[in-house]
């Protein structure tokens, strides 16, 4: 970002003025200490209504010390106060006033009150500022340079300072600087501006990705659920299928074995004996191969006893546990 060349190399004088106003900028309590517009009225002190704002016509205060109230139509910077056309006379002839800077009361008016506010006096003395002392960064008056930067030595008169500088110059370079600076915010804020808009943009799309990932999650989890129970399905049903085709075999087997139960009752009532002979032989061969059958299926694999059964995969049940979250939101 361009950063204000002007504002370093800013004249000095500028700078001087500004750190200057600051210090002069007193607290509310010491000007009013030593503001004319405080008077003393039978040993009690009053504020006098000079103090509102620069917009309400202020009363002359020559006036207002011999208690009249006249409003002003001149304001002396240098004395900081109002006068009235007759005071504003006396002002303007009287030898140590006569070149006091004065605006007319209209004019003094339409001044922002940060301007208003700044006093021309000393506090602590009630002076006029002459002095500025360079170590100290401040402004004095007479009786401060005396009683307190008698040492100082690096002065100079406000007088000279105001002769020398140009405030159109300073003027120039302030309101570039201010604007070089004004031109910045603008950036940062479009800067700014933009970055919350990309945040609301990326957070669209992450919520997105979000509901993707979940999509293709649910599928997966409905792909391996539909797998499972196929085969679950497929399982019980190849079993349930040899078991059934074991028990039409056992039910065929069943019935022969009544069919000779059967045939033995006949054969008991009406065979000959030489039938019956015959006939028991055969029936001894049929019952040893049915037994051998029964035998054969007693020991067979096939005829065992089986168990249907399931195990979780430990990934799925340990989901909860190694899944904690969906994921991470990074700034
Ligand atoms: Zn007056
Ligand atoms: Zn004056
Ligand atoms: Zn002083
Ligand atoms: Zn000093």
């Amino acid at each position: 970002m361009k950063q204000s060349k002007r504002k370093a190399k800013s004249t000095k004088t500028s700078i001087e003025r500004r750190k200057v106003n600051k210090k002069s900028d007193q607290s509310e309590e010491s000007r009013h200490r030593v503001n004319p517009h405080i008077i003393t009225v039978t040993g009690e002190v009053r504020y006098s209504c000079l103090f509102t704002m620069a917009s309400s016509t202020p009363v002359c205060s020559i006036c207002d010390l011999r208690n009249i109230t006249k409003p002003s139509i001149i304001w002396c910077f240098e004395c900081d106060e109002g006068l009235c056309p007759e005071c504003k006379d006396h002002h303007r002839l009287s030898k140590g006033t006569r070149n006091h800077n004065t605006v007319t009361i209209s004019e003094y008016q339409k001044l922002p009150s940060e301007i208003v506010k700044i006093t021309q006096n000393c506090a602590k003395h009630s002076e006029k500022f002459t002095i500025y002392c360079k170590k100290h960064e401040c402004l004095c008056c007479g009786s401060c340079t005396v009683e307190n930067h008698i040492e100082c030595r690096d002065f100079d008169k406000l007088a000279d300072i105001f002769q020398t500088t140009t405030f159109s110059n300073a003027f120039y370079e302030i309101e570039q600087s201010l604007a070089d600076l004004s031109n910045n915010i603008q950036k940062i804020q479009n800067v700014r501006k933009d970055n919350l808009m990309r945040f609301a943009e990326k957070k669209r799309q992450i919520e997105q990705e979000i509901k993707q990932t979940r999509i293709a999650i649910n599928t997966h989890l409905d792909k391996i659920q539909d797998d499972i129970m196929n085969k679950l399905n497929e399982t019980v049903e190849k079993e349930s299928k040899f078991i059934n085709e074991q028990l039409e075999l056992l039910k065929e087997k069943g019935s022969e074995i009544t069919d000779y139960r059967k045939t033995i009752e006949n054969i008991k009532q009406h065979a000959t004996d030489l039938q019956t002979f015959i006939w028991m032989k055969e029936l001894e061969n049929e019952i040893s191969s049915n037994d051998e059958f029964l035998q054969s299926v007693i020991d067979s694999t096939n005829f065992k006893d089986c168990e249907l059964s399931y195990k979780t995969n430990a990934a799925m049940q340990n989901i909860a546990n190694q899944m904690k979250n969906f994921g991470e939101v990074i700034i």
